[in-house]
């Protein structure tokens, strides 16, 4: 376990404490730091209706508002020692924006690294957005002629794409 770099940790503790949960009473710091080394912060917001943001949530809209839109490091910082990882919401945000050399950090309030994640320790196998862009490349594929569609839900192009495509690409339920 090692500590943190104290400008960061000094940042991550002035987020958490300008957190706003009033009805969970867990305040979640994060900061997300982009290439060129500028950071965003964000703490939790909660809502009476119980539909709340998340830190890294506000943290990463802070980053985007500001014409950023890759991250370099993630910080998350908890209110205790326990391991305050992101939800699987903030799994899926992180990943829209991280590369395979991004790394996650957990910290404690004390500000200890408690452990460090890359993006597809975090979230193996995730959709994003390269899978849209070989669905793309799928749709505009001419079809095949009409013979062969009536046998298949898919057409063979689908396989085909899908093998020459990103290495991470899903299992199609249902692809023939
Ligand atoms: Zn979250």
């Amino acid at each position: 376990m090692s500590q943190a770099d104290q400008a960061l940790v000094d940042t991550l503790l002035t987020t958490l404490g300008n957190a706003y949960a009033p009805y969970s009473n867990h305040p979640v710091a994060a900061v997300m730091e982009c290439p060129d080394g500028q950071q965003f912060a964000g703490s939790n917001v909660e809502v009476a209706h119980y539909k709340g943001l998340c830190a890294e949530a506000s943290a990463i809209s802070a980053m985007i508002t500001a014409g950023q839109r890759e991250l370099a490091k993630v910080y998350v910082m908890g209110p205790g020692e326990h391991l305050c990882t992101p939800c699987g919401d903030c799994r899926q945000r992180i990943r829209e924006f991280a590369t395979p050399s991004t790394q996650i950090m957990v910290l404690s309030k004390q500000g200890d690294v408690l452990k460090t994640y890359t993006m597809d320790s975090l979230l193996p196998d995730a959709f994003g957005p390269e899978q849209l862009q070989a669905v793309k490349r799928f749709l505009a594929t001419p079809a095949p002629p009409a013979a062969t569609r009536a046998g298949a839900l898919f057409p063979p192009a689908l396989r085909s794409i899908a093998q020459h495509s990103s290495p991470q690409w899903p299992q199609y339920p249902g692809a023939p």
